[in-house]
This record gives C-alpha cells, sequence and structure tokens, in this order.
C-alpha cells in the first residue's frame, strides 16, 4: 500500500451545547482527506494534551454561555490560562480560533475571545485568522468558509514549519551546531507517516427500518403539514451543481436486546460527579395570566424542604424534561420500531470506522430502551445540522427528496437552509413527514442528535421568606408546528411543565397573594431538578446600597425573591436601613399579564419596594402614543436623573433579567445614554463607565431567550 505523508494537528473544542463539538468533530473527519491527523479533545481533557510541550498547529472551537464567559468544559482551562505564567509561555504555540456565539447577546462571541486573548498574552501566535461565527444569522455563514480556509493556511504553515527544520538541518550538517537538533524532532513529531486511507463508505441500513407501516398518528400529523414550502426545490438551486459535503462517517451500531430492563431516567444526569438531582415534588401552580393574554405565565411552588438543596435569591435551577410522549411515539413509529420500543439499545462503535475520537454518547447509559432514549436523551426537537441532513439523503430513496436533502446540506444550499431550517426550527420529525421516503435507521439519530438539554429557571422566592420551598415563574412557549398551518407546538420543558400541573391549576385572584397554603389531596407530580448558583447575581453586601432592578415578563422573578429577601431581613432587624430599591417592570396589558401585581404592591406598601415603575406596551392609547413609556428602556430614561444619581454617586447596583435578544441590549443602550448624558461624555466613555460597573459586579445581568 502506497505511503502518506500526513501532518498532525491538535484540535480542541470547548463546547457548551454540542455545537463547537460537532463544528471540531467535522473538522476532524475532514483532515484525513486533506493531509492532517487530528487529535481531537475537549479542553476538559487537560491530562490527554500538553500545550507546554504541543508542537503541532492548535486548533481551536470555542463556544460562548452565560453572559460571555467560556462554557463549562473550558472553565479550568481557562483558569489555567488566566494562571500567572510568564509572558513567553506558549510562545512555540502556532494557533487558530473559531469563536462561536449569538449576537442577539451581548458579549458576542466572547468565549473564544477570551481564549485568544489569553493566548495572545502568552505569546502564542496566529497562523490564521480568528473566525468569529453567529448562531444569530446562522453558525454556517462564518463556519463553513472558516474551515475551507484552515486547510490552506495548516498547509502554509506546515510549509514553513518544514522549510525552517530544512534550512536548520542544513546548517546542522554546515556547522555541527548541535543547539538546532531538538527542531528536527519536532519534524518527525508533527509528521506521521500512515497507511493511505480507504475512502469512508456508507452502511447499508435501510433494513431497521423495512416495513414502516403507516399509522393513524402519523398520517394525521402529515396531515398537518402536507407539502411544506421547504421540501420544494426552487430555481436556481435546484439547476445548480452542488458542492456536497462528503458523507459522515457511519460509526455506530445499534442492535435491540430481548431484554426490556429500563434504567432510571436520573441516572443519564448524573455524570458530572459535582451534580446532586432532587425529585421534588410540585405543590402549587397558578396561571398568572388571563386567558386572553398573549403569552400564558406559569408560576409553580416545589416543596425542597426533604432534600439538601440551597439557594439564595438570584440563583436559577435546571429541570430535567422528557420529549414530548406524542412525538415519541410518532417518531418510533415512523423509523418503523414500533415492536421495540421496549427493548434495550446496545450500542457499539463500529470497529476500524474512520470517524476521527468517535465515542459512545455518554448520555445514553447503558441498558436503555430505545422509549427511554428518544424520551429523555436525545434533543429531537433540535434543528438538524447540515450533515445530518448529508446523512439522512443516503436513505431516502426518492429522488427529488434525496435532492432536496442534498440542496440543504450543500454550500450553495445554505440560504435556504437559514431560510426554511433554521428559521423555522425544522426538526427531524417535520423532516420525516414531509419526506415520506426518507427512513434512516437508529444510528443515524444518536450519531446526530444533540443530547436533550435541562431547562434552566430563576428562583422567584426566597428561601427565608418560604422556608423549604422554591418558586419560579415561566411562559409556555408557542409557536406553529410549521410554516403553512399554523397548529401550536408547545416548548419542550414548558409544554411538559404545564401538562403535569393542569389538574392543581389555580387562577390568580385579583385579591389573591401567593400565600403557603397547599394542595387538597391529590397526587402531586414529581419533577427532577438541580441547582444552577448564579456566583455575582445576588443582593449587594453593602445593605445600605441602592439597588435598581429591571426585569420586564418573566424577567421578573428573581426580584421577587429578592424583594422577599429585603422584607425579612427588615423583619428580622427593625432598625435595618436598606438602600433605594426601584424596580422598572413592564407587561403588555395592565389586566392580562401583570405578573405578581398584588405582591409588588404589598411591597411598596411595606416600605420594602421604594419605587415601583410600570409600563405596558399594549394598552397605549391608539391616537397619541407620545410621552408614553412603551418599554422598561423608555422608564429608565423618564427617571434617567434617579438612576443616574443612584449607580454613579451613590455606588448602587443595576440589575437586568429578562430576554437577552432584544431587551437586555436596549436596556443597555439607553442606560449608556444616560450615563453619557449625566457625566457629559460621549457614548465611547459611557460604554467603558459600564463596562467597569460590570467588572465591580454592580451592573448585573440574567438574561436569556
Ligand atoms: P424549547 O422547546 O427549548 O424552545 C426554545 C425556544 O425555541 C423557544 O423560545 C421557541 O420560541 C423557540 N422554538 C423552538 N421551536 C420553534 C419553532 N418550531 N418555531 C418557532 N420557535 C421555536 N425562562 C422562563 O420563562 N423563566 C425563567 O425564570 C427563566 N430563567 C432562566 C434562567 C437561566 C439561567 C436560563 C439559562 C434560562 C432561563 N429561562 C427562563 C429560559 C428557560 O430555560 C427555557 O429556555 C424556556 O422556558 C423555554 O424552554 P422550552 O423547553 O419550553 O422551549
Ligand atoms: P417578554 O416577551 O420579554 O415581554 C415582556 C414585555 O417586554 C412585553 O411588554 C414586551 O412588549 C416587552 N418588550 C418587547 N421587546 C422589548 C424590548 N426590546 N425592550 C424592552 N421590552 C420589550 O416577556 P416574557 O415572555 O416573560 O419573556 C422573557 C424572556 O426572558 C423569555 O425568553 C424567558 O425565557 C427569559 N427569561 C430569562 C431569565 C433568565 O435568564 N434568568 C429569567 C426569566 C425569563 P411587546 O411584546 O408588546 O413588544
Amino acid at each position: 500500500m502506497p505511503l502518506e505523508t500526513k501532518h498532525r494537528i491538535l484540535l480542541l473544542y470547548a463546547s457548551q451545547n454540542g455545537q463547537a463539538k460537532a463544528i471540531a468533530e467535522e473538522i476532524a473527519e475532514a483532515a484525513d482527506g486533506k493531509g492532517f491527523i487530528a487529535d481531537l479533545y475537549c479542553v476538559s481533557q487537560m491530562e490527554e494534551f500538553n500545550l507546554e510541550k504541543e508542537r503541532a498547529p492548535v486548533v481551536i472551537i470555542a463556544s460562548t454561555t452565560g453572559v460571555g464567559e467560556v462554557p463549562d468544559t473550558a472553565r479550568k482551562f481557562a483558569q489555567k490560562l488566566k494562571s500567572d505564567l510568564p509572558a513567553n509561555f506558549y510562545s512555540h504555540i502556532k494557533y487558530a480560533v473559531l469563536a462561536l456565539g449569538d449576537s442577539n447577546y451581548c458579549c458576542f462571541a466572547n468565549g473564544g475571545k477570551i481564549i485568544d486573548k489569553c493566548l495572545q498574552q502568552l505569546g502564542a501566535q496566529h497562523f490564521y485568522a480568528t473566525g468569529y461565527a453567529d448562531d444569530g444569522v446562522g453558525l454556517e455563514l462564518v463556519v463553513e468558509p472558516w474551515i475551507e480556509g484552515l486547510w490552506d493556511a495548516l498547509k502554509e504553515l506546515c510549509q514553513k514549519q518544514k522549510e525552517e527544520i530544512n534550512s536548520d538541518a542544513e546548517k546542522i550538517l554546515d556547522t555541527n551546531d548541535v543547539s538546532t537538533t531538538n527542531k528536527s524532532f519536532e519534524l518527525s513529531d508533527i509528521e506521521l507517516r500512515l497507511e493511505a486511507n480507504v475512502p469512508p463508505t456508507a452502511k447499508d441500513s435501510f433494513n431497521s427500518s423495512e416495513g414502516v407501516e403507516q399509522n393513524p398518528i402519523v398520517a394525521g400529523l402529515q396531515e398537518c403539514c402536507l407539502v411544506p414550502t421547504w421540501v420544494k426545490s426552487e430555481k436556481p438551486l435546484s439547476e445548480t451543481a452542488l458542492n456536497i459535503p462528503s458523507l459522515p462517517v457511519v460509526y455506530l451500531n445499534v442492535e435491540f436486546q430481548k431484554s426490556t430492563v429500563q434504567v432510571c431516567e436520573q441516572e443519564c444526569f448524573l455524570l458530572a460527579p459535582d451534580i446532586t438531582l432532587f425529585q421534588v415534588p410540585v405543590t402549587k401552580a397558578i396561571s398568572l395570566t388571563r386567558e386572553d393574554a398573549v403569552k400564558t405565565a406559569l408560576f409553580l411552588e416545589l416543596d425542597i424542604s426533604k432534600t439538601s438543596m440551597t439557594y439564595e435569591p438570584g440563583d436559577a435551577f435546571s429541570i430535567i424534561c422528557p420529549n414530548s410522549k406524542s412525538e415519541v411515539e410518532e417518531l418510533i413509529q415512523r423509523l418503523g420500531l414500533a415492536n421495540k420500543k421496549n427493548h434495550v439499545v446496545e450500542i457499539n462503535i463500529i470497529p476500524n470506522n474512520k470517524k476521527k475520537g468517535a465515542h459512545l454518547p455518554e448520555y445514553i447509559p447503558k441498558r436503555s430502551t430505545l422509549q427511554f432514549i428518544l424520551t429523555w436523551c436525545l434533543e429531537i426537537r433540535s434543528v438538524p445540522k447540515k450533515a445530518c441532513l448529508r446523512a439522512l439523503a443516503e436513505y431516502t430513496s426518492d429522488s427529488s427528496e434525496k435532492r432536496r436533502l442534498q440542496e440543504l446540506s450543500s454550500k450553495q444550499g445554505t440560504a435556504d437552509y437559514t431560510r426554511y431550517m433554521r428559521d423555522h426550527n425544522i426538526c427531524l420529525l417535520d423532516i420525516l413527514r414531509a419526506l415520506p421516503s426518507c427512513r434512516p435507521p437508529l444510528s443515524l439519530l444518536l450519531e446526530h442528535l444533540p443530547k436533550l438539554q435541562v431547562r434552566s429557571y430563576s428562583a422567584a422566592s426566597s428561601p427565608k421568606y418560604h422556608p423549604g420551598k422554591l418558586h419560579f415563574v415561566f411562559n409556555i412557549v408557542e409557536f406553529p408546528s410549521c410554516p403553512e398551518k399554523p397548529i401550536k407546538r408547545r416548548g419542550v420543558c414548558t409544554g411538559w411543565l404545564a401538562e403535569q400541573v393542569t389538574s392543581m391549576l389555580q387562577n390568580y385572584e385579583n385579591e389573591t397573594i401567593i400565600s403557603d397554603c397547599l394542595s387538597n389531596g391529590f397526587e402531586l407530580p414529581q419533577i427532577s431538578i438541580f441547582s444552577r448558583h448564579n456566583p455575582f447575581f445576588h443582593l449587594p453586601a453593602v445593605m445600605a446600597a441602592p439597588i435598581i432592578m429591571v426585569g420586564p415578563g418573566t424577567g421578573i422573578a428573581p426580584f421577587i425573591g429578592f424583594l422577599q429577601h429585603r422584607q425579612k431581613q427588615k423583619e428580622e432587624n427593625p432598625d435595618f436601613a436598606s438602600g433605594e430599591t426601584w424596580l422598572f417592570y413592564g407587561c403588555r396589558h395592565h389586566d392580562r399579564d401583570y405578573l405578581f401585581r398584588n405582591e409588588l404592591k404589598g411591597f411598596q406598601d411595606n416600605g420594602t419596594l421604594t419605587q415601583l415603575k410600570v409600563c405596558f406596551s399594549r394598552d397605549l392609547p391608539k391616537d397619541t402614543t407620545a410621552g408614553k413609556p412603551k418599554y422598561v428602556q423608555h422608564l429608565l430614561h423618564l427617571f434617567a436623573e434617579d438612576v443616574a444619581k443612584m449607580l454613579l454617586d451613590e455606588n448602587g447596583y443595576f440589575y437586568v433579567c429578562g430576554d437577552g435578544k432584544n431587551m437586555a441590549k436596549d436596556v443597555a443602550s439607553s442606560l449608556t445614554e444616560i450615563v453619557s448624558e449625566k457625566l457629559g461624555v460621549d457614548t465611547l466613555v459611557a460604554m467603558k463607565v459600564l463596562a467597569d460597573l460590570r467588572e465591580e459586579k454592580r451592573y448585573l445581568q440574567d438574561v436569556w431567550t
């Protein structure tokens, strides 16, 4: 067999939800065909790689989480980079970073930027410009060209290194200079001589989905999306020669065992050693909104008194939620596996497969049944990645359906992919409904669907005020199930929670203040949760410091906890003088979705809340809206003097919670204007003032979508 020289690269990923990992895996797979061999690791696997000794080019794919933080998996890595290392510690390293983020949030792609900056400070050098991929408009718009350019940059670098080494080698021969021998060693270190690879072949797995029966659920659901727009291929794309990505390597083998033993659902979430899971009953459920409100907000009370769980106002917690029963059922039917749903699935790595770093999905516990896997382990609602569409095309017999999948996975189909798949959140089930000849094997789902994510919620209570209880509030997320027929589909977690509490749901009467009274004898729903402490989003340690809270919609949640806490502190210590306490709240209609209005009035009446400023975005008079504040940021402008005084003159704290896509950004712009006006400085200087406040943890945001 011919011998081929390959250059080694160290490929690291820092992933929060699996996107960076998936991109890194894609690069690792493509590396082979480009003359490289990639050593692929998560940055948390610090025992597996050693940057101090690394001579090969380093490629890092890094996501961003929270308010511009590195992913949880990268915390240790970032800490190491930030520790007191000498300035030139990594000067031997040539690297490239692909930073992922979402420009809808503040601190865009900051996870990658942090890593990049640390490496620069330690003397490491770019061999290729940093890419900033934006999930807000579609990661692939940057990811694909960035990866394409990476190969040339790597080739150029390796060529340069080779030339340097050759020239050093010549010098050795000429001068017998022993000091350069280390470099000759580098050559053998980065070049691996490998047997030429056999091109990957698609595994013919049509068998597992043979004989798909049409079932009434499937037929009924298909009806609601008969021929969605995205299925039709249109000119010019339909006539374009496509650059279809290479077929993702098939690396998992799936077999069904006779046994139907089931693992406990918690098992798949007990992987992180520092996570303690609690199963707690829902003891109260109240609909906080009127029936005609745009969104339905539910308030739930959890009884945590029999657990060791602790929290502070400002903390959040995460819920383990299952996928919708009917969607799982439909998926099983569609895969033709109805008679196997209670069978344990044995998953193995196909020996000698060509997948770089192939491993079993660690979030699928051993001894899981098919139904369990689809219910608790895989995010079946996720938008399939292009690689998944490419793989699905191989299992699609109808030529026009196959072509469409190929188009959507191709370079030329990027605009369609973004417009149809991403913007409409098309999930695997939508694809299977719309393309009847697409019959993927289960292994494809296991290889391509990401882990089912837990959902987090802010505590809307103080344990001082409600000992043993944890409150939270959420909107039931609803969206059209397909663009053509707007039958509503609910969010995975909020839809499930709403279903769990239907029978115990109470209404928030005008006069009611949520009290500690409890349920009446029926079996309480149980949910699995774990703490998600927020290290900074807490009341200030200095109680006299003024606080300004901005929380429209469900963003009010943590501030209810703050106010309860403050009220208790005051009751316990009547001499306690707390600083000014302002809340800016906004909702759509005074009578429909003004959350916690009775509680807020109570806090005002007893002096816990000094100022409550509320606006109603859809109660504005039609003819004259001038001067009426619509959103919280407009309220901030109305009280700009007070806000600026508390924040800048009195060392106050500014908190924002709720929607991170628009509201938090708009509030930040308004605050910048307020600071700029107050200090008589230009926008850039005002932004710097806010950055300093952020740094001092006096401008705190807890925002998400
Ligand atoms: P998912 O099924 O995950 O859907 C998520 C989003 O995708 C939705 O917003 C939906 O609009 C969109 N989407 C999905 N599919 C489609 C489609 N086909 N068409 C259009 N849109 C679609 N939320 C709260 O309500 N209250 C809180 O206190 C709260 N606190 C949080 C604290 C933290 C630290 C974090 C990280 C998040 C918090 N969230 C909070 C958000 C919460 O975790 C969930 O993201 C939210 O409740 C939606 O979950 P879901 O599973 O119901 O929706
Ligand atoms: P929402 O949809 O944000 O609506 C609340 C009010 O804000 C409405 O009056 C709305 O007006 C208005 N609004 C719309 N755009 C705005 C803008 N650019 N600036 C200011 N106000 C604006 O409230 P919600 O439904 O409760 O959603 C809140 C979001 O925050 C959810 O996505 C939720 O998941 C998230 N959340 C996160 C956390 C957290 O991260 N800790 C906690 C709670 C909630 P119009 O609709 O009339 O335009």
